[in-house]
């Protein structure tokens, strides 16, 4: 799969690309009152959900195509470009017919490869930008799975949203961000276009602004915002949006980062990483060595390779060096425990 950048007509692609606009479309009211507002502040691309997947039955479901005719008064009157979610073939030949611009395929559905064959088999011969959300879990090739059947249908302008990850436990985000995720995809396709939702990452209003901004550090092509005229009021994710108001303030005080910068003075710091992370694997064959001599000694003397209290010593001695060196104690305790892992397998080999 070879992904250029997304092209947008009418849309130069200046970081960061902003896209805003409500959840879900409500009322021809709150639409156009909600565009004209954004409008009036520079965003060129609408958002709003005609169709919701909503988690549980009886919530709002999103007003259905009787919406899109107010979403192309939206582009006729502001200039905006539009863009909806589109979750099955009758999606994408309204959305189509209706002249809506760019197309994202929401979480769930990416999370279902038959649903997602059948949306690239109904988006075959069209050229629309397609916007493909992760899937809820935090499952990359699931992701990257999606992307190569829109991309088996012929579509070439094809960008990412990174929306977080669903877990049991909610604590301070909805959806967790695995920054670690949206960057090994980048990693394997660098051209790929990302955007970022914080809104449905943070799920609250204060958490939109620093997220975004962890969004651009990471240098992430644009955001993909939920903005209402009256969010309180909102019939679905009314948490989570902000005024038009808020989202100028909100994107006004984003620092963006300079992608063009030369790396120079940096090189001299990478050298050194280089140099340590050498040094890094280097210690480690070095303490597999050993912990190969221990497993030869076991198997020798007949001894079992966990010795009761041993690793619990490993991890608090550990724990206290980390702590005292001033490292992360999750980040120490996650390394000790995959080094430990690796050794017992080691020496698991050794007993065969
Ligand atoms: C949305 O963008 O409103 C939406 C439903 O998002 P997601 O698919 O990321 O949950
Ligand atoms: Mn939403």
């Amino acid at each position: 799969m070879k992904i250029g950048h997304l092209k947008i007509n009418g849309i130069d692609d200046k970081r960061p690309v902003i896209i805003a606009g409500p959840c879900s479309a409500e009322s021809r009211e709150q639409v156009l009152n909600t565009a004209q507002s954004l409008a009036s502040k520079g965003i060129r691309i609408f958002r709003a959900g005609i169709w919701k997947p909503r988690t549980k039955p009886g919530g709002f479901e999103g007003v259905g195509a009787v919406g899109l005719p107010w979403l192309k008064e939206v582009k006729e009157k502001t200039g905006m470009l539009t863009s909806t979610e589109v979750a099955t073939p009758y999606h994408v030949f309204e959305a189509i017919k209706a002249g809506i611009d760019i197309l994202w395929i929401g979480a769930r559905t990416v999370a279902n490869p038959f649903a997602m064959q059948e949306l690239a088999d109904a988006l075959k011969g069209t050229d629309i930008p397609i916007l493909v959300k992760n899937p809820v879990n935090p499952d990359l090739e699931l992701w990257i799975g999606a992307i190569e059947r829109i991309y088996g249908a012929g579509i070439r302008n094809i960008g990412v949203i990174h929306r977080g990850f669903s877990s049991y436990e909610k604590k301070l985000y909805r959806n967790l961000p695995l920054w670690h995720i949206p960057i090994e995809l980048k990693r394997r396709y660098p051209e790929l276009s990302m955007f970022c939702d914080p809104s449905h990452i943070g799920g609250k209003r204060e958490l939109v602004a620093p997220i975004a901004q962890q969004a651009l550090d990471l240098n992430f092509d644009g955001l993909i915002i939920e903005s209402h005229c009256d969010p309180d009021h909102a019939l679905s994710d009314a948490a989570q949006q902000l005024t038009p108001d808020v989202l100028d303030y909100t994107l006004s005080m984003l620092v963006i980062r300079d992608n063009a910068q030369t790396t120079e003075d940096i090189t001299v710091l990478r050298k050194q990483i280089d140099e340590i992370d050498e040094q890094l694997l280097a210690t480690l064959a070095k303490r597999m060595r050993i912990s190969k001599e221990i497993g030869t000694y076991k198997k020798e003397h007949n001894m079992p390779i966990l010795q009761e209290g041993r690793y619990n010593d490993i991890l608090e001695n550990r724990a206290k060096l980390g702590k005292a060196m001033e490292l992360n104690p999750e980040f120490v305790a996650e390394i000790m425990k995959s080094i430990h892992e690796e050794s017992v397998r080691v020496q698991m080999e050794i007993m065969k």
